[in-house]
């Protein structure tokens, strides 16, 4: 089975550009989406066994956000080393030096336009799911 991609967010529009994304790079890698860092950790916690490819991170989120998530991850040796490439439409300078302090591996806005949105998708499955070498 392949291993998955775990998708945390709370915007459904997102999700499904993001899934068209997936679609449209004939990626393997099944999604596992959550809306918020609390159930990805429930998620991620009790299913250890489920191989990880990559996690792909809102920040901003009801009940956890993306920066409480990352900062949890930390204490984990398993989860904190499954990449996260937080995935925001926050361009604010704060947010991308706390995302990378707390250990995100890599931090992208999202384009306001779906087909850019989609392109920006494509350009990640690119890099992390196929390219990047992935921790057992
Ligand atoms: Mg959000």
């Amino acid at each position: 089975m392949n291993n998955i991609v775990l998708l945390i967010e709370d915007n459904d529009d997102d999700v499904l550009v993001i899934e068209r994304g997936f679609k449209k790079g004939k990626i393997a890698n099944p999604i596992k989406r959550v809306v918020n860092g609390k159930e990805a950790l429930d998620f991620l916690e009790g299913n250890p066994d489920v191989g990880i490819d990559l996690i792909l991170l809102d920040l901003n989120m009801e009940v956890m956000n993306g920066f409480d998530f990352l900062h949890m991850r930390k204490k984990s040796d398993r989860i904190s080393r499954i990449p996260v490439v937080v995935l925001t439409s926050s361009h604010r300078d704060e947010d991308i030096d706390l995302a990378y302090s707390l250990g995100a591996n890599a931090y992208v806005e999202k384009p306001i336009s779906p087909k850019e949105f989609v392109d920006v998708i494509l350009s990640i499955e690119d890099f992390w799911l196929v390219l990047a070498k992935k921790p057992r």
